[in-house]
């Protein structure tokens, strides 16, 4: 088989931790499968670096050199425990000059007192770039030919939409196969680093936070693997989050569409875009945890396992509600698009719309750190009143969604869903379902949201 597989920050966070990882390669590889090797940076490390880039560009050069040196002494001692000889001195130069570099970078913010998101890409994808010649040389140590790569040296070229940026999927496949094949073929392991890769100009872009998983499964797409296998510290995708639930389980099956609505909708198990490549092709995913070999994990393919007409409960909370209202708006469509338009010329991403058939009042659900910008603009907008009477806000609320494709066609999911959530003594602030019917989400006050989570969770039977 030809297996992609991910580690997570946690499964590269210390020697102990990625000789666990470069066990489970390794045990794949004797077994002769190929496998290409995605990690992640240590725990912590990304957002470290997003912190260090910030404080540069604030003037505190000699806090964040004093960081730079932690994070170097973490991986240089990392290293010292993993290998020795000629491939610990390979590694540990490697560690050397990118830490150089990585200080060099940051002085720069710190003498123009300028972060362009250009810059903090590439001060960002240090944190892969070190983790990844770590995996490679516990792979060497067990006696496997290994290399590490950047996204960009393995093929991924991307937009230069820096933050987030959007594979360029034709001429990522030629080019991966192009780089990864004749390593393959010659019994070498690549290690890339996940969440980074590089423009049509050569420069670095990331494909946003949590973006490895997605590094995987483009790989996985371009080189036509067999399985995907996201290793975690976790059994796999549950019912809902355990911090809400504690009763919540790990589901065992669930298709592209259902985990793609539930990124969407909050649970944080994998970046949003996953399973986009590898949806076209059908190739499997595998959520596995690599502390709990034995358990099967979550297998994610096409078709959804009807025996649970609805998988999951997920919430996302620190969102608003924000509602414009006025008899003026009654059949006049433009004010729906100027609504739109002028928050997204205002890059406020809105996550859930209702609109009452009266079409006096539209509802939407924006993030909390968005919600006083959105405020300004739409009153700015507006400003002569002639349509727009009311605009006010729930500052305080929380999106709960229902996921499943067996929702799709079948009565009462709905009435059964807000039963338990009233029953649970919740006010419904707003409503929505998608028309592919695989979701339904409504908001609530935040303060209600984990009472929903659970009667909803107990409604369905998701505990069993
Ligand atoms: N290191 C990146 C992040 O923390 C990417 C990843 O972990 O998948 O967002
Ligand atoms: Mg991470």
């Amino acid at each position: 088989m030809r297996i992609v597989m991910k580690f997570g920050g946690a499964l590269m966070d210390g020697a102990e931790r990625i000789n666990n990882s470069a066990s489970l390669v390794a045990e794949s590889i004797i077994k002769g499968d190929e496998v290409i090797v995605v990690v992640s940076a240590m725990s912590n490390v990304t957002d470290e670096l997003i912190d260090m880039a910030e404080s540069a560009k604030l003037g505190n050069m000699e806090k964040v050199r004093e960081r730079v040196k932690k994070i170097e002494e973490y991986h240089l001692e990392t290293a010292r425990k993993l290998c020795s000889g000629e491939v610990l001195t390979e590694t540990e130069s490697k560690i050397k000059s990118l830490i150089e570099m990585l200080t060099q970078c940051l002085t720069g913010v710190f003498l123009l007192r300028e972060l362009t998101p250009r810059s903090m890409d590439l001060i960002q994808s240090f944190g892969e770039r070190l983790s990844a010649p770590l995996m490679r040389a516990a792979l060497v140590e067990r006696g496997i030919k290994a290399v590490d790569l950047t996204g960009g040296d393995a093929g991924i070229i991307t937009d230069s939409n820096y933050g987030n940026a959007k594979p360029l999927m034709n001429l990522t496949e030629i080019m991966v196969r192009d780089r990864i094949l004749p390593m393959l073929k010659a019994g070498v392991t690549p290690v890339v680093t996940g969440f980074i890769a590089q423009d049509s100009n050569g420069v670095i872009t990331t494909l946003g936070r949590g973006g490895s998983d997605f590094t995987a499964t483009i790989l996985a797409a371009a080189l036509d693997a067999d399985e995907v296998w996201l290793w975690k510290d976790v059994d796999g995708i549950m019912s809902a989050d355990p911090k809400l639930v504690p009763e919540a389980k790990t589901i065992p099956i669930l298709s592209y569409n259902e985990v793609m609505e539930m990124a969407y909708f909050g649970a944080k198990v994998l970046h949003p875009l996953t399973v986009s490549p590898v949806q076209n092709k059908r190739i499997p995913i595998r959520i596995r945890n690599a502390f709990n070999k034995s358990h099967p994990g979550t297998l994610i393919k096409e078709k959804p396992d009807m025996t649970k007409k609805v998988k999951a409960v997920t919430a996302i909370n620190n969102v608003s509600i924000i509602n414009v209202g006025g008899a003026g708006m009654i059949g006049v469509p433009s004010v729906v698009a100027r609504v739109f338009d002028a928050l997204a010329a205002n890059n406020v991403n809105v996550i859930m719309i209702s609109q009452s058939s009266s079409q006096a009042d539209i509802s939407m659900v924006v993030k909390k750190s968005d919600l006083e910008k959105a405020l300004k603009v739409l009153k700015l907008e507006f400003r002569n009143g002639e349509m727009i009477r009311d605009i006010y806000s729930i500052p305080n609320a929380a999106v709960i969604a229902i996921v499943g494709e067996g929702m799709r066609g079948m009565k009462g999911i709905a009435a059964k869903t807000f039963t338990a959530v009233a029953e649970a003594g919740v006010n419904i602030l707003m409503i929505a379902q998608g028309s592919s019917e695989f979701n339904i989400s409504f908001a609530v006050l935040e303060e209600d949201m984990k009472k929903s989570v659970e009667a909803i969770h107990k409604a369905f039977e998701l505990d069993k």
